[in-house]
């Protein structure tokens, strides 16, 4: 593992370098506070770090200040190693930020001890992460397909349309269903019929742009996200996807599956004053009579639709 240290006195800090080195620790080693703080900022830095308290120009206790003002995803363990061994100034070190503090001159047994708590943490700490971003990922992507699920691209919609009032662009909504999907299931079988969703929207995703969002609205109606878009290139999109799932049929356990969708198209513009769930009830209407007038086609939404009205000065 990496430590960073920070220490003025040269002999100190050979001391507690080759300490760290017979523990086994990496040491990256700095000479004050500025540069602590500077070796500080690199996305790879040292997870632990051990400064000491009194150091010319920035020292310890800033440091750990500054560190704890930053918004960042990692956690820095900082242990402060002082000769002040005042209450008040132990308390001030701790509110400062940091998580642990020894006083000068250490006990190296003790140092090398709570190195290992600073790493248990740090440990907990990396867990936990994991866990909350598996969850995140849980709460906004669906299951079967890893597309964004319905609350996931109700969200990204909702911020499109508020990013497209402030740059007076326009917004594509897509709605598309697969046709007689329930025939699938019936044919052959639910587990093909899941291969189809997935293959659909591996499909659907190689047919849209890198900055266009496709999310599963039900269970075989998808919707897709097209900001900085014209009315013209939303029902082009809308044909790409088109093509793109129905161009050949999903290969799966040994069946060869037709598969074609209905799209319907909706358009946001500045022009007008409404919101995002009109959009969704235009494409949905579209999508609609796309399904009334034969299936494995697309239809334009009736108008565009008004974008909020943003309130005046
Ligand atoms: P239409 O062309 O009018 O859209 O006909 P359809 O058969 O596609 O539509 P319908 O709404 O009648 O049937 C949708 C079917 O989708 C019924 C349901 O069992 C199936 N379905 C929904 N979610 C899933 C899923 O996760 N896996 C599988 N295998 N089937 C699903
Ligand atoms: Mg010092
Ligand atoms: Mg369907
Ligand atoms: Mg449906």
């Amino acid at each position: 593992m990496r430590v960073l240290i920070a220490e003025d006195d040269p002999v100190s800090r050979r001391v507690l370098q080759a300490h760290l080195v017979k523990w086994g620790y990496d040491v990256v080693v700095t000479r004050n506070g500025q540069e602590a703080w500077d070796a500080l900022q690199a996305d790879d830095c040292p997870k632990l770090a051990i400064l000491d308290w009194m150091m010319p120009g920035m020292d310890g206790v800033e440091v750990v200040r500054q560190l704890r003002a930053k918004t960042s995803s990692t956690y820095i363990y900082v242990l402060l190693l002082t000769a002040k061994g005042q209450k008040e100034d132990i308390i001030a070190g701790l509110e400062a930020g940091a998580d642990d503090y020894l006083t000068k001159p250490f006990d190296a047994q003790e140092l090398q001890a709570r190195l290992r708590t600073g790493r248990r943490i740090l440990d907990l700490q990396s867990e936990l992460m994991v866990a909350h971003e598996a969850l995140r990922k849980e709460a906004t992507h669906d299951y079967l397909t890893g597309v964004w699920n319905r609350a996931g691209i109700l969200a990204i919609l909702e911020r499109e349309c508020a990013r497209m009032v402030r740059t007076k662009g326009k917004i594509a909504v897509i709605m598309a269903d697969i046709d007689h999907f329930k025939a699938v299931n019936d044919t052959y079988g639910h587990l093909a019929g899941d291969d189809v969703l997935r293959e659909v929207c591996r499909r659907m995703q190689a047919a849209v742009r890198s900055y266009d969002s496709i999310g599963r609205y039900g269970g075989e109606e998808f919707i897709i996200v097209l900001p900085d878009s014209e009315a013209l290139s939303g029902t082009q999109q809308a044909e790409r996807l088109r093509n793109g799932v129905g161009a050949k049929p999903v290969e799966t356990a040994g069946l060869s599956i037709p598969v074609t969708l209905s799209l319907g198209v909706a358009v946001m513009s500045q022009n007008h004053s409404d919101n995002y769930q009109s959009l969704l009830r235009i494409a949905d209407a579209a999508l609609y009579r796309a399904k009334e007038s034969g299936r494995n086609r697309t239809c334009m939404g009736e108008s565009e639709v008004a974008a909020p009205v943003t309130p005046g000065p």
